[in-house]
């Protein structure tokens, strides 16, 4: 008789994003008679709660899990997002914009950011940004969904979500509870593992109740419970090129209808979000303690927040990297115990979504095929280094002149990053490597949002006739903007179709 290899029981540790993400994708998966999924939470210890805005793929993962958008946003007290726009990036005074969407389609082959240098170096002083449909609605505060069906110019663009961390938890927790994911209320004292093999067989709880499983997720946060303090599998840090270690968090109350994007502003020695949701915003300053201290830091944060703080300002510790590997033995990490970048760009939530679904991919066994867990971390760690390199891109373009920046400005960089920088500035051109989450546009909108112009355009462009070109252009702009001008505004679309609930 062949043994009977399946995994018949995972012990998801963590009630987070992360474990009630990936509870709710193992139960979509995986048949409940076969496999039973447990969730164990510790409410004593709470779960990080800052996680507020996302990336377009998010709504992959709704479309998998059968999440109704709009009821979704409505009990998150959620809001629309099409891009983040960065103030004094570059240097004080400095505007642009990364927008879900390209810049409009490529005009002869090629991309539409080669025709509008051209026109630059013919004397037009126009933006990237007038070419972003996504741009052009946030800046007027519109937001329907697009139709990508209708194969229309005006529903060229993409959207994510920004939304209330702690009722997301309660969300899918409800979602996963309704499919039959057990949850277990409970803070883990103990962990066992298996004297031959080293795998995990088992984590107590401080009331002496025990729970093994076949198969472990780790998602207990920045503590790594099972994959580090228990697996040692050791962290590789980044801080050399992320110098950002620290946010202070605060909620505060909503001036005025939110705007449909994150909005990420320079300061001294980091940056400051702002996540607009329905009944508050949510702000944060990420700095470095190597560069500024606390009491200054908290001095800015409060000074740039734009209604009325609602809590005292909560300090999160945190060092960017990576867990060296994100699957050892019978335990795969997930979420802030696989590693953490810097919400610069919103990712974390993304690379959540992807882990658990490359592990659906890669599935195991009860014994883990070594082949199998290689190619798992070997994904994992090309798709977040490829995007490190991405929100290291925003700090080392910088012209501004605090300690800071002057840092981060001349330090040596990954070479994959180099390398990119490299063929940018000779040609405007973006090598994509494997596990890409950032495809051209997006580099484009942050090259060119700090004035890093290219030596060159593609050299096709010179078929066009300039005036033709420019004609085309300006049609282009007008479209977007007759485009956004007759969309609803956000705040009505959220009034008709998703406010939270009195
Ligand atoms: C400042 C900051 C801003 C961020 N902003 C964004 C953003 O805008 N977008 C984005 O995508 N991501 C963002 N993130 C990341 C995001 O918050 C996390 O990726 C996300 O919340 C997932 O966290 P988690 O579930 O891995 O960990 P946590 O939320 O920390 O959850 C850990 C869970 O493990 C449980 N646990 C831990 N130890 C034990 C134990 N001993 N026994 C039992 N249970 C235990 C806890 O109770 C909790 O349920 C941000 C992070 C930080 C620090």
């Amino acid at each position: 008789m062949m043994e009977d290899t399946a995994i018949r029981s995972i012990l998801v540790v963590g009630g987070g994003t992360s474990g009630w993400i990936s509870a709710a994708v193992l139960a979509r998966f995986l048949d409940p008679r076969k496999t039973r999924i447990t969730v164990v939470e510790s409410e004593e210890i709470g779960i990080v709660g800052v996680g507020e805005a996302t990336v377009p793929i998010i709504r992959n993962l709704n479309g998998l899990l059968g999440i109704d958008e709009n009821d979704f946003v409505a009990a998150t007290n959620g809001s629309f997002k099409l891009g983040i726009e960065f103030r004094d990036w570059g240097e004080t005074g400095n505007v642009h914009f990364h927008g879900f969407g390209d810049f409009g389609d490529d005009i002869g082959g090629v991309a539409p950011h080669h025709h509008w240098l051209k026109l630059r170096r013919l004397g037009d002083k126009r933006r990237i940004e007038d070419y972003s449909l996504p741009y052009a609605l946030g800046q007027r505060g519109r937001f329907t969904p697009p139709n990508p069906e209708s194969g229309r110019g005006d529903s060229d663009y993409r959207y994510a979500f920004h939304f209330d961390a702690a009722l997301y938890a309660q969300y899918l927790r409800r979602m996963c509870e309704a499919r039959g994911v057990v949850r277990v209320e409970g803070r883990i004292t103990n962990v066992a593992q298996h004297a031959e093999s080293g795998d995990i067989a088992s984590v107590t709880l401080a009331d002496g109740r025990v729970l093994e499983a076949d198969f472990f997720i780790d998602c207990s946060g920045f503590r790594g419970l099972l994959i580090e303090q228990t697996l040692k599998t050791g962290y590789e840090s980044w801080q050399h090129w992320l110098p950002c270690d620290r946010a202070l968090a605060v909620p505060s109350s909503s001036e005025g209808e939110p705007p449909p994007f994150t909005t990420s502003t320079a300061l001294e020695a980091g940056w400051q979000w702002r996540i607009p949701l329905q009944h508050r915003d949510g702000n944060g300053y990420v700095f470095s303690s190597r560069f500024t201290d606390e009491d200054r830091a908290r001095e800015l944060l409060l000074a740039n927040i734009k209604g009325e703080a609602l809590a005292e300002p909560r300090l999160l510790q945190f060092e960017g990297g990576r867990r060296r590997l994100a699957w050892a033995h019978n335990c795969v990490a997930i979420g802030l115990a696989s590693g953490f970048l810097e919400p610069l760009e919103s990712t974390s939530i993304q690379l959540i979504q992807t882990a658990i679904a490359r592990l659906i991919d890669y599935f195991p066994e009860r014994r883990t095929n070594p082949a199998i867990r290689d190619e798992y971390n070997r994904l994992c760690a090309n798709e977040v280094e490829r995007v490190r390199d991405f929100i290291i891109l925003h700090y080392c373009l910088t012209r501004r002149t605090e300690p800071m920046w002057e840092f981060v400005r001349s330090m040596e960089l990954p070479e994959t990053l180099a390398a990119k920088i490299d063929l940018w500035k000779a040609m405007g051109r973006v090598p994509m490597m494997t596990e890409e989450s950032y495809q051209e546009p997006s580099w484009a909108a942050i090259f060119l949002g700090n004035d890093v112009l290219p030596d060159r355009y593609d050299p096709l462009v010179d078929r066009i006739d300039p005036d033709m070109l420019a004609r085309g252009m300006a049609a282009r702009r007008a479209d977007y903007a007759a485009w956004a001008e007759r969309m609803p505004t956000q705040a009505a679309y959220i009034r008709r179709h998703c406010a939270m609930p009195a």
